[in-house]
């Protein structure tokens, strides 16, 4: 028995944080880990421009739910869960997510949480666990799964280490560089013959 896990941002979904300040225009909030390395501190700027431009969760997901998948995604999907049990690891919020979620019928997902007070105003997150991808990955293959996983970045290899097969979509060229052992496709076609290839079954 077969279970697929699929990162969200960069597979299914654009990076929430980078399209959101561009509907914004709030600039400093596209930063990511790559100019802020420290999570914290990336989250913590990121919920102080929150509030300093009187954005409340509502606000917030107004503007997310304008967002849409990437293109041909919910066909990927919908696809890939005719083949497999479908698990979405992202390291996203619930409360960012849904909207896009929505748009995807509502595949099953484990990710991160927001504080929110009685105003809508997010006041903290709450990470579920640390090195969730891959603690994920190895919490369903305890259970008698064989995992093939597939993620973008850096912060998805963990994941696709774990699994028993791993698989790099639409990566950006160092990550494929640094990651040779891992087969990188570009875009859902190849990624389908990814997961054909990675099966044990005919599908
Ligand atoms: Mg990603």
């Amino acid at each position: 028995m077969e279970i697929a896990c699929l990162d969200l941002e960069g597979v299914l979904i654009p990076e929430i944080w980078i399209e959101f300040a561009d509907r914004t225009g709030i600039a400093e909030l596209r930063a990511t880990t790559r100019d802020i390395p420290d999570y914290d501190v990336l989250m913590k700027q990121r919920l102080r421009l929150l509030d300093q431009h009187g954005l409340r969760l509502p606000d917030i997901q107004a503007v997310i739910d304008t967002m849409e998948p990437l293109p041909g995604a919910r066909e990927f999907l919908d696809w890939l869960r005719e083949r497999f049990q479908v698990l979405i690891l992202s390291d996203t919020y619930y409360q960012f997510s849904a909207p896009l979620m929505r748009q995807l019928g509502w595949p099953a997902l484990f990710c991160h949480r927001l504080e929110v007070d009685g105003e809508g105003r997010v006041t903290d997150y709450v990470l579920r666990q640390k090195d969730p991808k891959r603690q994920s990955v190895r919490a369903i293959r305890s259970l008698n799964f064989r995992v093939i996983a597939a993620g973008d970045s850096y912060n998805d290899t963990t994941m696709l280490a774990e699994a028993d097969a791993g698989i790099l979509f639409n990566a950006p060229a160092n990550v494929i560089a640094e990651f040779p052992q891992f087969p990188a496709v570009e875009g859902y076609g190849a990624l389908k013959d990814a997961f054909r290839a990675a099966s044990l079954r005919d599908i």
